[in-house]
């Protein structure tokens, strides 16, 4: 038995790489049915065949720790933020859904900050410490002259890791750098899981090292964050914790309720107002869901 990571499924065949091999996978009757079938990012034990180089049948999948439905893919580490300073301009009502459903999954978030050349300087750093000061690690690039992509490489180390954000922010751009400034341990380009145009719709984990990945998820970047109740949105929002406790009432949604410590905290600045503004557009956004539901 041996234990490998899936990197690639397409319908019953899985691509599972053991250390340096990729190894070609069915899988066992008994992991067939849906709800409980292997998909990329899966760990799982696999059994060689005897008599066939390469190939093997999955008999095990470990306990996942993050699992995503759409796309479908587990162990998701890490999911970095891409927003452009300019052209489109910055949409920090999709970044902060955004990192509500990250704190949600439990997934590390990063925010990038890209096309720092065709904008003004002031916006990039006004975005840069909103963000910092919640505690949140921010990224400045220019993916086309390929600046501060080597800090960017760094954070993928142990992680697998996605990119999410509106179409045209840099994605592409960014992950092709990466993958040409990331050289081996051997100290050669790798070149073995070079990404190519994507142009299929399944997830895929692209390997940048040992322990380093890099998934290219389609559709991934329309996130609903529907599964989140109105009631438990506060939680995400991670500056707002500290100050919870001070609201009067136990369930404070801090929207029309009196003497909430966010309100409190934002009348002595240390909540920033726009942050509480779209807050309150994602709130009000779930609760009309919900209201709607049946
Ligand atoms: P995606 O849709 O998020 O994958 O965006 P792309 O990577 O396709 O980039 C969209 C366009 O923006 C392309 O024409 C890129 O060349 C350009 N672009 C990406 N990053 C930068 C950057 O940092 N600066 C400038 N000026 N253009 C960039
Ligand atoms: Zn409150």
């Amino acid at each position: 038995m041996q234990r490998g990571l899936i990197i690639n499924n397409i319908s019953n065949l899985y691509q599972v790489q053991v250390g340096d091999e990729i190894i070609e996978c069915n899988v066992r009757g008994k992991l067939k049915q849906e709800d409980i079938s292997p998909v990329v990012g899966d760990i799982v034990e696999i059994e060689l065949l005897e008599n066939e180089k390469s190939k093997g049948i999955i008999d095990n999948i470990i306990p996942r720790n993050v699992y995503l439905k759409r796309p479908k893919m587990a162990n998701l580490t890490q999911i970095i933020f891409v927003v452009s300073l300019k052209s489109p301009k910055p949409d920090l009502l999709l970044l902060d859904k955004q990192l509500v459903y990250a704190e949600y999954l439990n997934i590390n978030p990063i925010i990038c900050i890209n096309k720092i050349d065709l904008g003004r300087e002031e916006d990039c750093k006004n975005i840069t410490k909103l963000y910092q000061d919640i505690g949140y690690k921010v990224m400045n690039t220019n993916a086309k002259e390929r600046l501060g992509i080597k800090e960017l490489q760094k954070l993928l180390e142990n992680n697998v890791t996605a990119f999410s954000g509106n179409s045209g922010v840099g994605k592409s751009t960014l992950i092709n750098a990466i993958f040409e400034e990331n050289i081996t341990e051997e100290g050669d380009i790798s070149q073995k899981n070079k990404r190519g145009k994507n142009t299929t719709t399944n997830v895929k984990l692209y390997s940048l090292g040992k322990d380093k990945y890099i998934a290219d998820t389609p559709g991934f970047s329309t996130f609903d964050i529907t599964e989140i109740e109105s009631n438990d949105l506060d939680k995400y929002f991670i500056e707002f914790e500290r100050y919870v406790p001070n609201c009067e009432y136990i369930g404070c949604n801090h929207i029309k309720e009196q003497n909430c410590g966010i309100k409190q905290a934002l009348s002595e600045n240390e909540i920033s107002q726009e942050r509480y503004e779209r807050y309150c557009k994602i709130y009000d956004y779930l609760k009309d869901k919900e209201d709607h539901k049946w």
